[in-house]
């Protein structure tokens, strides 16, 4: 079934490549495949610049000069956010959630590429960040009054516009594989956006359950909350009605992998994620892909003999872990 998809900037570079993981492939006994949506770009890598591309260009036929967005201080999305409008010349603002924003982290990672590329920066504090909305409405008021054109990107790009990309993804996918046996898409699950999209673009593509199952693996929060999350996103798509609940036949969300906390990392996280990056030379991240791989290689009894591990990038994240990872090494 041909999807009628909205209007996109080309942002990533697509389609990303699908890459069977021979070694491990042997070490676990199964078929694993890596989706390289870590190569959607350079400084504009990660699973943010295909939900940018519906985003982006929905801010453009508003008539944006400004995007805002809002997420940790380590945020990939946001840094997505800033060159891709970098990109486009229009100016970026984002609000990044620290412990003391009077005491700021310092520029690393993703904070250098944010300045780098020029988006004006707000410091704001845990419990600010959970009256964001407000705080958006505030400073896109504050914006207006000054004869800008705000537009506001929720956290992780993770509306009905956004899913998109992954509606997109969901069927360059399908296009890549051969055969039709059972397949599982392993991902990492943070503000829901990817989850969503591609239990979306599933349903819209009238795609086998049985053939094709989604685990997200939700490295914040819990199952609950992402039902949630991902149904108010589904919900938005006539074309494929339905309501999402916790044991549907396309996407589980495997809870018992945020471990000590969002981007906060375990020693044996960090030594899974060493050992593939020396075993196949695939770099994942600490917050999200590394966490939602360290799942995969202990869920291999509720998922199929093949698996797509789906790498949504977050390479810069790495960086500022160096400490954490120093005694592995
Ligand atoms: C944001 C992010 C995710 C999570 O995707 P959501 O759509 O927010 O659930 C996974 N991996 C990386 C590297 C990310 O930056």
């Amino acid at each position: 079934m041909a999807i009628d998809f909205p209007e996109r900037v080309a942002l990533a570079n697509l389609p990303t490549p699908l890459q069977r993981l021979d070694r491990t492939s042997d070490e676990l006994g199964v078929d694993l495949y890596i989706k390289r949506d870590d190569l959607t770009g350079a400084a504009l890598s990660g699973n943010k610049v295909r939900k940018l591309e519906y985003l982006m260009a929905d801010a453009r036929d508003q008539g944006a000069d400004i995007v805002l967005t809002c997420g940790g201080e380590q945020s990939n999305h946001c840094r997505a956010t800033a060159v891709a409008a970098a990109k486009l010349g229009i100016k970026s603002l984002l609000l990044l959630r620290t412990k003391d924003p009077t005491n700021p982290p310092a520029l690393g990672g993703n904070i250098l590429l944010d300045k780098l590329v020029g988006a004006d920066i707000v410091w704001i504090s845990y419990d600010d960040y959970r009256r964001r909305m407000e705080l958006f409405e505030q400073h896109a008021a504050r914006l207006r009054a000054e004869g800008m054109t705000p537009y506001v990107i929720p956290e992780g790009g993770s509306n009905a516009m956004g899913a998109w990309g992954y509606i997109r993804c969901m069927q360059e996918i399908v296009d890549q594989v051969d055969g039709d046996e059972p397949t599982t898409i392993v991902h990492a699950c943070g503000s829901g956006g990817t989850s969503a999209g591609l239990l979306i673009g599933a349903r819209m593509l009238g795609l086998s359950p049985d053939q094709w199952k989604l685990a997200a693996i939700n490295v914040c929060d819990d199952q609950n909350y992402f039902v949630d999350v991902i149904n108010r996103i589904a919900s938005n798509f006539s074309a494929a009605p339905g309501t999402f609940t916790a044991d549907d036949s396309h996407l589980q969300i495997i809870d018992g992998y945020v471990g000590r906390g969002y981007a906060k990392s375990r020693p044996e996280e960090l030594q899974t994620l060493r050992d593939l990056a020396r075993r196949e030379a695939i770099i994942l991240d600490p917050v999200y892909s590394g966490k939602a791989y360290f799942g995969l290689t202990n869920e291999l009894p509720r998922l199929s003999q093949r698996i797509i591990f789906l790498h949504t990038g977050g390479i810069f994240g790495l960086f500022p872990a160096a400490k954490a990872l120093s005694p592995l090494l």
